[in-house]
């Protein structure tokens, strides 16, 4: 059964009490809402997981790392590891975001490594793909999203990629203001599902949920997540407000 989700990624922002205030108000937000159509996340900075964690109900509201370590333990000096993340309760990470690809130079071999972490660690996985302008304007968008999701994702077995949501953020639309069109996201997100039925059988592709990132607000939400291959949505800018992150939440 395909879920939608609602996630929010933090990135670099807020302190712990400003990210605790945060996480409260989305969790309260989420308590009192009815009949949502979603589930919730928040990614939140590695130094806020715990506290965060000690002021949500994880069953209403699910928790994510942004990243975790391609290593499992051991001598890298400032790296968080995936058993690390678990055991601050969070059940959620966020891995290959394209700012992480680009300013931190992760490849798809080293995605690939921290997926198998994740899930061996018991964390769900919100793996990032998408295409930067240059791409998207030389039209060779969906190989290259083929490339990443292939290179770090098919090595896994079907029962492995039952915890795994795709997110979909074209670059050239993230923190921009620039939201790809409906029609622009859902042939992408149509074209991840295809090739994840070729791998995997049509019903795991059904299953899976595909995130739409990339200035995602409240005023477009509603026509996004009303094509049929758009799940919900991964949110930077809009959820730092727990009211803009709410009305992203409830425009199922
Ligand atoms: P944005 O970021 O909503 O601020 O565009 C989305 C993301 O990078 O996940």
């Amino acid at each position: 059964m395909r879920k939608n989700i609602v996630a929010g990624n933090w990135k670099m922002n807020t302190t712990v009490p400003e990210g605790v205030k945060l996480a409260k108000e989305v969790n309260d937000a989420v308590a009192a809402a009815k009949d949502l159509k979603c589930e919730v996340v928040i990614g939140v900075p590695f130094t806020h997981l715990t506290a965060v964690k000690a002021v949500i109900d994880i069953n209403k509201v699910g928790l994510a790392a942004e990243n975790c370590a391609a290593k499992d333990k051991g001598a890298y000096t400032g790296e968080v590891s995936a058993a690390m993340v678990a055991s601050t309760g969070a059940n959620y990470v966020i891995l290959g975001h394209s700012e992480r690809r680009e300013y931190f130079n992760e490849t798809p071999e080293m995605l690939k490594e921290k997926v198998d972490l994740a899930l061996a660690n018991g964390l769900k996985v919100i793996f990032c793909c998408g295409e930067s302008l240059e791409l998207r304007e030389n039209g060779t968008y969906k190989e290259y999203i083929k490339s990443e999701i292939e290179g770090s994702l098919f090595h896994l077995s079907a029962d492995q990629f039952a915890n795994i949501v795709i997110a979909y953020e074209p670059i050239w639309a993230i923190g921009t203001g620039k939201t790809a069109t409906s029609d622009q996201a859902e042939e992408v997100h149509a074209v991840i599902r295809g090739l994840v039925a070729d791998k995997y059988g049509k019903q795991v592709a059904d299953d899976t949920t595909i995130l739409y990132g990339g200035s995602c607000k409240p005023a477009n939400a509603p026509e996004l997540f009303s094509k049929p291959d758009i799940d919900g949505g991964l949110i930077g800018g809009a959820s730092l407000k727990a009211d803009s992150f709410m009305g992203i939440v409830t425009a199922f």
